[in-house]
């Protein structure tokens, strides 16, 4: 047994574990809507993988506004978004929107909303364990820079991505493609500067191919077999993508400090090695990401699954929160494996359930984010940022609904949150 002795962060109507895009969306939707929101976050800013992981784009953005929009929006009128290679005008042909974003801007834009919106944020604080009756949450225990806190809420939104909240309380969990067990890699990303002026970036398959086959000349394997190299809206500045690391299981710390080491070491003798072909020189790495970006989570059995089934047809649900319209992207799963991001999976725009952001096991969280409830082949089209905001919005507004109404999650008719999201996902598109 231990002694704790922690002090009491009083009482919240919605406690949110986890500050990435999930998590940012949920806490801020549920304050627009009234509820008094405490944000719990284990690192230094908000924004998750996007930010920590060093991810600039979100895919499956184009069907949504909200606060996505709101984001690309403030960026733009900042000048810190750029074109990504080969897209094109917008409808009026007049201008090409923004898509790659800036790292930095986006940890601001969340801390100002969160903030405009009344949202308590806690950094450097981790949601380390919990007080529970049958998997109804009575205490949080938060472990933070500064001491032991504990937190009562009426409502938990687990959006730590993965799942680290849900299973404290022994919510089952699947990770993993189901006939090998193998989780999608994680990688390390970084920027760079001293690309020369007229260099391009690598766009197709064959031309992020190609730069995998030009460091194998120069003796440097890249464990991604490719690189997207892709100009980033500060000056001069690039993100380079090389690293999978493979095996990183979400209950697993030894390997995913080993990944993390693996993912820089990779990056700095990428870099070196580009560095020795002449006119690169001057290449250097500005940062790695700080967090290791993991694709891949647990993924908590809900009370509704998302199957291979409602991907391929295209089903539509009564409480259908959004419309992911991103194929299956799988990445390699060993070193071994080939590339093949579809995987033969055809998939036709399809919904995500409110139901799949109640878990089974759990009466007074709510899911939002990757660790929502799905097979293997949905989460590797759904888990694009696009929806993964969709879903904190959603589990945001459901928990206001609880608030303003003393009910629990399963309680919420999923109708009422498909009409809310609707209108809010819809209404400048
Ligand atoms: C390498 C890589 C490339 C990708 N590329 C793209 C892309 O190009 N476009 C795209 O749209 N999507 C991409 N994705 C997918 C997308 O980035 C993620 O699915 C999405 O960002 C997940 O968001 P989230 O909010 O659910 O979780 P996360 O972003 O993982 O956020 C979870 C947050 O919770 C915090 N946390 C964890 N545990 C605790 C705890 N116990 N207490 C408090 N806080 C906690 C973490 O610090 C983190 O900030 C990529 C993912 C990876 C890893």
């Amino acid at each position: 047994m231990f002694s704790i002795d922690a002090r009491s962060l009083g009482y919240v109507d919605v406690a949110v574990c986890g500050g990435g895009i999930a998590g940012v969306c949920a806490a801020v939707t549920a304050a627009r809507n009234g509820s008094k929101v405490m944000l719990i976050e284990a690192g230094g800013c908000l924004g998750g993988t996007m930010t920590e992981g060093t991810i600039p784009y979100v895919i499956d953005r184009d069907n949504k506004g909200g606060i996505v929009r709101e984001l690309y929006e403030f960026l733009e009128e900042h000048e810190m978004c750029c074109p990504r290679r080969g897209d094109k005008a917008d409808k009026n042909g007049k201008r090409i929107p923004g898509a790659i974003l800036d790292i930095e801007g986006a940890k601001y834009f969340f801390d100002k909303i969160c903030r405009e919106a009344g949202v308590r944020v806690l950094f450097h604080s981790r949601a380390a364990a919990v007080n529970h009756t049958l998997g109804h949450i009575n205490k949080l225990l938060i472990s933070t820079e500064c001491g032991l806190y504990f937190l009562e809420a009426k409502i938990y939104i687990d959006a730590t991505g993965g799942g680290n909240l849900s299973c404290l309380v022994g919510c089952e969990w699947e990770c993993g493609e189901p006939s090998t067990g193998k989780p999608s890699p994680a990688s390390v990303g970084m920027a760079t500067v001293g690309f020369p002026e007229e260099y391009n970036g690598t766009d197709s398959e064959e031309e992020k191919t190609a730069y995998g086959t030009l460091l194998e000349k120069r003796g440097i394997r890249v464990s991604s077999q490719q690189a997207s190299i892709v100009k980033l809206p500060s000056l001069k500045t690039w993100d380079v993508s090389v690293n999978f690391q493979y095996d990183v299981m979400p209950d697993d710390i030894f390997s995913l400090s080993n990944a993390t080491y693996e993912g820089r070491r990779e990056s700095f003798d990428v870099i070196h090695a580009h560095r020795q072909i002449p006119g690169y020189e001057n290449l250097s790495i500005v940062y790695t990401s700080s967090h290791i970006g993991i694709r891949e989570g647990r993924r908590i059995q809900g009370v509704y699954r998302i199957t291979d089934e409602d991907i391929i047809e295209g089903r539509r649900f009564d409480d259908g929160i959004c419309l992911v319209t991103a194929s299956v992207d799988v990445h390699k799963l060993n070193d071994d494996d080939t590339l093949n991001t579809s995987r033969g999976y055809r998939t036709k725009p399809y919904h995500i359930p409110y139901r799949s952001l109640l878990p089974k096991g759990s009466d007074n969280i709510l899911l939002a984010g990757k660790c929502i409830s799905g097979d293997f082949y949905p989460f590797s089209s759904y888990r694009m940022m696009g929806n993964m905001a969709a879903t904190g919005v959603a589990a945001g507004y459901a928990a206001s609904l609880c608030v303003k109404e003393d009910m629990l999650p399963r309680e919420v008719d999923g109708k009422r949150v498909k009409e809310y999201m609707w209108d809010y996902l819809h209404e400048r598109n």
